[in-house]
């Protein structure tokens, strides 16, 4: 990936600030759970907009950085930790492979029968089970790697760790580059939320007075 990680932060910045004029409020229903990305967030935190920032607001820009580190840490672990990579590798292989096993795990009464009753001569299937099982069939599956030895688990180890450090690293560096970010996304906030967030308060206010809504039974 090219330019430095205070460069890419920038520009992620940039890309919200574009976004952040067509953000309205209540386009999506609100969560009922904390969002695990943006709540305690360090990275929001030093974009400072822990307060009075709608959690949507919040959460675009949260999920740009969120790329830029992951996407830094994917590219330090290709280059620097060979072991680690490896077993990413081979744990897609695995997944990959494991896409779809109609026949396996099913009761025995159930075993080595055909997967679909025939079809109606007028009314063929759609699909099969048995045609969503082929693909795999003609992939030779890989085979099972050797069992890690002790040796090979410790130092698989220090690559997660060393992977972990990096993700720390990169973490704070993108932090202090967003401090330096502050000023004018809070600027933009004023200009394109409060407006919003101040209208909806506002009209809550009319609901609330409406006949309709008795104040007091
Ligand atoms: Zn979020």
């Amino acid at each position: 990936m090219d330019g430095s990680i205070e460069s890419r932060v920038s520009h992620q910045v940039d890309d919200w600030l574009t976004w952040l004029p067509r953000w309205r409020p209540g386009t999506h229903r609100g969560r009922t759970r904390l969002c695990r990305t943006c709540f305690g967030s360090p990275v929001i935190a030093a974009a400072g907009l822990t307060t009075d920032v709608p959690h949507a607001v919040q959460h675009a820009l949260a999920m740009r950085l969120k790329h830029l580190i992951d996407a830094e840490v994917d590219e330090f672990t290709e280059t620097h930790l060979p072991l680690l990579s490896r077993e990413i590798q081979l744990n897609e292989e695995r997944k990959a492979a494991s896409a779809y096993h109609p026949a396996e795990g099913l009761d025995p009464a159930y075993t080595g029968l055909d997967l679909d009753p025939p079809a109606a001569p007028d009314a063929p299937y759609l699909f099969t089970f048995a045609e969503l099982a082929r693909p795999e069939a003609s992939v030779a599956a890989p085979l099972a790697p050797a069992p890690l030895t002790d040796a090979e688990k410790a130092a698989i180890r220090a690559e997660v760790a060393r992977a972990d450090a990096h993700a720390a690293l990169v973490g704070g560096r993108v932090c202090a580059e967003l401090v330096r970010h502050r000023e004018r996304m809070r600027t933009a906030v004023a200009e394109f939320v409060e407006p919003w967030v101040l209208a909806l308060l506002a009209d809550l206010d009319t609901a609330l007075d409406s006949p309709l809504w008795p104040r007091s039974i």
